[in-house]
């Protein structure tokens, strides 16, 4: 029953080239994750000790958890998603045992990538209140950071964490030897919209009256996620259309929609 709250994927299929915008981003995963995985001796030979952990903060929809599977994908390592949400737990002990059982089963499976997404839910500053919830919180999250106190940086596991609330977390969780390498991740500008359309469009047949550049010059909120469903709605309306060639008034009309649906999840019903 455990295992339901995590997601274990024994191969994730993203790679790097699906990831558009966020290079440096990804050249700083690398660096952190990927070459202490593949290259241990380096590091021992430099005398330098790789970041315990990395944690990627930014607005949601930016790639944060493509970053983390693609890094495990490219390591052959198990990738292991936890969300930090479900270690909120009800029960005394429960939320700690979840936590070791995330290590333990990382142990089993290695060489593993554990990626604990939405970490502030367990990780956030202190509260003043003393309700019991919140000591459980404390608890489990005192059990995150003595798991990671206890392994091995040149081990065959890294960790990565991700969080949209990066201000509200407690500062114990970003101590050396914790989550000590951080990296911000945020929506693309408009070179890397284009980059994220391109990729989203790559199977699709795209009419030559698309241009990219113009398409994503007036949309300079969009985030990855919303540039995919861009390009998949857009497909939808060629097919609905009956066409299989996907033309520049799909995407307007994609632009549309998801602007509208937007504006309705934001005003209250009545
Ligand atoms: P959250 O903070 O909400 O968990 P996240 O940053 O982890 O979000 P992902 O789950 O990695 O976001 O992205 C969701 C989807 O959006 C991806 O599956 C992909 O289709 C698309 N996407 C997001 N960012 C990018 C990107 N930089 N390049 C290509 N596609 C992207």
């Amino acid at each position: 029953a455990r295992a339901q709250a995590m997601e274990i994927d024994a191969s994730p299929q993203v790679t790097y080239t699906d990831i558009g915008g966020i290079d440096d981003q990804v050249r700083e995963v690398r660096e952190a994750v990927e070459d202490p995985l593949t290259n241990p001796a380096l590091f021992e030979e430099v005398g330098v000790e790789p970041p315990s952990g990395v944690l990627l903060h930014g607005p949601p929809g930016t790639g944060k958890t493509m970053l983390a599977k693609a890094v495990a994908n490219e390591t052959d390592a198990t990738f292991i998603k936890m969300a930090g949400s479900e270690l909120v737990r009800k029960f005394i002990g429960e939320g700690s045992r979840l936590v070791r059982d995330l290590f333990d089963l990382a142990a089993e499976r290695e060489p593993a990538v554990i990626f604990i997404d939405e970490i502030d839910a367990v990780a956030s500053k202190r509260t003043d209140s003393k309700t019991s919830g919140d000591a459980e919180v404390q608890r489990t999250m005192m059990q995150l950071l003595s798991e990671m106190d206890g392994f091995d940086e040149r081990g065959e596991i890294r960790i990565i964490a991700a969080t949209n609330r990066f201000d509200m977390l407690d500062e114990a969780i970003l101590r050396p030897g914790r989550f000590d390498r951080l990296i911000e991740v945020p929506k693309p500008g408009h070179e890397g919209r284009e980059q994220i359309l391109e990729i989203h469009t790559r199977d699709m047949n795209v009419a030559d009256d698309v241009d990219f550049g113009e398409l994503v010059s007036d949309i300079d909120e969009y985030s990855g996620a919303d540039l995919a469903s861009l390009a998949t709605e857009a497909g939808m309306f060629a097919i609905r259309d009956d066409r299989t060639e996907v033309r520049r008034s799909d995407f307007d009309d994609a632009h549309e929609k998801l602007e509208d649906s937007d504006t309705q999840t934001t005003i209250p019903g009545p």
